[in-house]
């Protein structure tokens, strides 16, 4: 019995090791990523569910590992999170974001926001205001054409803080808008104090509202509240005509999604956007 125990307990211990493992070898090429040119940007549209207008977009951060491929960012995220890494990919992602706004206004095409993703370390983190401003100089792009997206669980953990930059970057002219809206804990009476212009409605309700009444009831309530806080209210996952039916109906303003267009690389996102617009 002892024998077979402590062979049942090696198992488990191998393979926490090697789960271990896999988790070290990941963090260690993270480190290595940005220098070996394996991130890239792509973009999404925001569309408004009334005139069809292209309003703005969101850069979201790829990751080609050498030798696993696409690896999501569900699961290299996270895992710069916990290691400090994230305040370097973000700040890497602000950079291209802005090069990619210059990039498109020398070509001649219309600037539209593009909008960034920051986690909370990089709200924690000293000079992310002055590092955004130094960047908007340093391609002589408006702050208009910036919007942060900071997640309303980071929010509700640091909230002090958050308000004081989220109020430092509108202040800068940079928009700021409440990600995943609806999984966090946020009260009405906290979000009125925050200096954000748009929420964004996390996913699962999209998903999930045409198919279960009680989600329904809750997008409801949802899109209500970000119109009484009146704020620019974004559903994200948008994938059928039905969704966005609905939600225009119910007086949401914009929509993300595969039903308009998955993330598309920097080189094809206005050819995207025009198309859109077309039908
Ligand atoms: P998010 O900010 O909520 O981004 C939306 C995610 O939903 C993206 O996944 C997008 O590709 C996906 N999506 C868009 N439309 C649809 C749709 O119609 N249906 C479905 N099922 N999904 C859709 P992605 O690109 O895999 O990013 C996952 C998450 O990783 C993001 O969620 C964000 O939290 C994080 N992330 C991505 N890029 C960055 C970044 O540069 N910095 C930071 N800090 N986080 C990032
Ligand atoms: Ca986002
Ligand atoms: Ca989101
Ligand atoms: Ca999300």
């Amino acid at each position: 019995a002892k024998a077979h125990g402590r062979g049942r307990s090696s198992v488990f211990d191998f393979s926490m090791e090697s789960d271990q493992l896999d988790q070290y070898l990941l963090e260690r090429d993270l480190g290595e990523a940005i220098e070996q040119d394996e991130l890239s940007l792509v973009f999404q549209p925001k569309v408004d569910l009334v005139t069809r207008r292209v309003v703005g977009m969101e850069a979201l951060v790829r990751w080609n590992h050498p030798s696993r491929g696409q690896t999501p960012p569900a699961v290299f995220i996270p895992l710069a999170e916990r290691s400090d890494q994230i305040v370097r990919i973000d700040r890497w992602v602000m950079r291209q974001a802005l090069q990619a706004q210059a990039h498109w206004r020398d070509q001649g095409l219309p600037t539209l926001p593009v909008s960034v993703n920051l986690s909370m370390a990089d709200i924690l983190s000293t000079n992310v205001v002055d590092y955004l401003g130094a960047l908007l100089d340093e391609f002589n792009v408006p702050a208009s054409a910036l919007e942060i997206e900071v997640t309303e669980s980071a929010v509700m953990r640091e909230l002090t803080r958050t308000r004081n930059v989220l109020a430092a970057l509108n202040t800068r002219g940079i928009g700021t808008a409440l990600d995943d809206f609806g999984t966090g804990f946020s009260s009405l009476s906290y979000l009125r104090q925050l200096p954000l212009q748009s929420i964004k409605i996390d996913q699962s309700f999209t998903l999930s509202m045409l198919q279960d009444s009680n989600a329904e009831t809750l997008t409801q309530a949802i899109v209500a509240m970000g119109v009484a806080l009146k704020m620019l209210v974004v559903a994200e996952g948008v994938e059928t005509e039905q969704q966005m039916d609905w939600l225009m109906e119910h007086g949401c303003h914009l929509g993300q999604g595969f039903f308009f267009s998955p993330p598309v690389s920097g080189d094809d996102i206005h050819a995207v956007i025009r198309n859109i617009e077309l039908r």
